[in-house]
């Protein structure tokens, strides 16, 4: 086993059986791919599945960090002895943007000091490396800033390197493969 351990978070699982249920239909499906071409790589993976509807907290907000979804996330990051890098799973629904596969959400890291010519809100090295991975492979992504992702912010603000995928609802079992095994390949380069 290889000294990185990838944590997948899927906060938006849980689907209420209600009309046009506010959650993310692919996600968990996105995440246990990964996970499954992770495994297949020799790297250790683990799985933090969200157990409530948004409706009735959003698991990636901030006024959810005291549910036992994030306190346990934290308390793994807290006392993980090994590199982590965190990928927060979600999916969305065509109607949101056009034509795309994926794409990711970054957040920078809060600076106590500002450098002169740094721009705090420049993409994490490791966020501009899988996108520029991703399109040499055809898939079809952009990486925007985020507001308000309360996952990536903490671990972002803990010094684990995280963003947040997003994945089409729209994709194909075969196109999902392509992308995770593209994504797992792409975690090796960060070894
Ligand atoms: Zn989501």
């Amino acid at each position: 086993m290889n000294s990185l351990i990838v944590f997948l978070t899927v906060p938006h699982r849980t689907c209420p059986k209600t009309p046009n249920p506010e959650c993310d239909l692919l996600a968990e499906n996105a995440a246990r791919a990964l996970a499954g071409a992770l495994h297949a790589r020799k790297i250790q993976v683990e799985l933090f599945l969200g157990d409530m509807p948004r409706t009735t907290v959003d698991l990636n907000r901030v006024a959810s960090r005291t549910t036992p979804f994030r306190n346990r996330l934290r308390e793994r990051l807290k006392i993980q002895q090994q590199r982590v890098i965190l990928l927060d799973i979600h999916s969305f629904p065509e109607i949101e943007t056009t034509n795309l596969d994926t794409y990711i959400i970054y957040q920078s890291q809060r600076r106590f000091f500002i450098l002169p010519g740094l721009s705090v809100n420049a993409p994490q090295l490791y966020v501009s490396s899988l996108i520029s991975y991703w399109k040499q492979r055809k898939i079809k992504t952009k990486a925007i800033l985020g507001q308000f992702n309360d996952i990536i912010e903490e671990a972002v603000n803990m010094n684990v390197p995280a963003m947040l995928l997003e994945f089409s609802n729209n994709l194909s079992q075969e196109r999902l493969d392509f992308i995770a095994q593209t994504t797992a390949d792409w975690v090796l380069t960060q070894l």
